[in-house]
């Protein structure tokens, strides 16, 4: 059993991590400020022994005794990071730093949940390890982007000056159950909309493209690249490498609905990458990692999800 601090644990992905940790009988503390996740999220771990919730602010120091340390704590959804752009490149930058300075005390091993943003608009496509990125430094997106670029350059930092053990991943696109209805990124929306016979909003003309990962892919890779022995740092790309533009997506949400909503379009916002597909090859070699579920079977998982959730909502009115 090993002793587990998964900050943003009560979002998106942090929900999944924490219950694949706990079933597999590590001790989990779930560490979250609650402003993009929800205690509904990790509901059904409340209660169980091992797992531990902490309403926390990772811009503010935080001490306990642990193994391994995931770095979550970051809104992901554009709006949502815009929303305080300040904050979010606080939680970035001032997170990476106290939860880097508890690694270093505790001497656990910590990862970084680092991202494909910080590609930026790549010109390198698809987008291996090795490509630096293009990054407008003042845009709108900045805040995010940037803030991970200095994570990332923090955990380099901590493993060369204080021998920190590190681990950096680069998140593509990732999609499942346990999104916010109101997150506000693209496959929640267009499912939501499609389910309600909505308009869907297509950003742009939608030729833009992005390569859609399964939640349960994303926490497989995660885990295996934690676990793997000390001498590899990363960064390394975890996603799937199956390409689509948005309006694809669009129109395969539309037929796995059955829904009868009509595509509008919608002002494309500043920065927005035109293309998004990641190079896996050091994933596979070195982790024998690869997504196994596809968009198809994937959004099925994530429609029936959301299905629920409004069936749910719409009985309680
Ligand atoms: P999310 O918004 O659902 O989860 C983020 C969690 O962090 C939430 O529970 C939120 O309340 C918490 N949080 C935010 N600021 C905090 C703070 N200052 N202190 C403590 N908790 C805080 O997003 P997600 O999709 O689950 O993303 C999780 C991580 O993975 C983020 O770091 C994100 O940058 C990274 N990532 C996600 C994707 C993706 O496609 N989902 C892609 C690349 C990287
Ligand atoms: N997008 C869209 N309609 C929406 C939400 C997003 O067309 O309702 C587009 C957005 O412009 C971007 C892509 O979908 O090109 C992915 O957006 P998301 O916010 O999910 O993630 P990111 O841009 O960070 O990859």
């Amino acid at each position: 059993m090993k002793r587990i601090l998964v900050t943003g644990g009560a979002g998106f992905i942090g929900s999944h991590l924490c219950t694949r940790l706990v079933n597999e009988g590590n001790d989990v503390i779930c560490l979250d400020n609650f402003f993009t996740g929800s205690k509904q999220n990790i509901i059904k771990l409340i209660g169980n022994p091992n797992f531990e919730l902490v309403r926390h602010d990772v811009i503010n120091p935080f001490h306990a005794e642990v193994d391994q340390i995931y770095n979550l704590a970051c809104p992901a959804s554009p709006v949502h990071y815009q929303y305080n752009p300040i904050k979010t490149i606080k939680t970035s930058v001032m997170g990476a730093i106290n939860m880097l300075g508890l690694a270093k005390r505790t001497n656990a091993k910590i990862l970084q949940a680092s991202t494909s943003e910080v590609y930026g608009d790549p010109i390198i496509h698809p987008q291996t390890e090795s490509y630096w990125g293009n990054v407008n430094t003042i845009g709108i997106r900045s805040c995010y982007d940037e803030g991970k670029r200095c994570a990332e350059t923090l955990f380099m930092d901590y493993h060369r000056q204080n021998r920190v053990r590190i681990k950096i991943i680069r998140i593509f696109n990732t999609y499942g159950p346990n999104m916010n209805a109101n997150d506000g990124r693209v496959v929640s929306n267009f499912i939501v909309q499609a389910l309600q016979n909505e308009d869907i909003t297509l950003y742009g003309e939608g030729l833009q493209t992005r390569s859609f990962q399964y939640i349960d892919d994303l926490v497989e890779g995660m885990i295996r690249v934690m676990n793997s022995g000390d001498d590899f740092t990363g960064p390394v790309n975890i996603g799937n490498p199956n390409e689509f533009t948005i309006r694809e997506l669009a129109e395969k949400i539309i037929m796995l609905t059955g829904s009868e909503s009509a595509i509008v379009h919608k002002e494309l916002p500043l920065d927005d990458p035109k293309q998004r597909q990641p190079d896996i090859t050091l994933a596979k070699k070195l982790f024998d990692w690869e997504p196994v579920i596809q968009l198809d079977e994937g959004l099925g998982k994530t429609i029936d999800y959301f299905r629920k959730q409004i069936t749910n909502r719409d009985g309680d009115k």
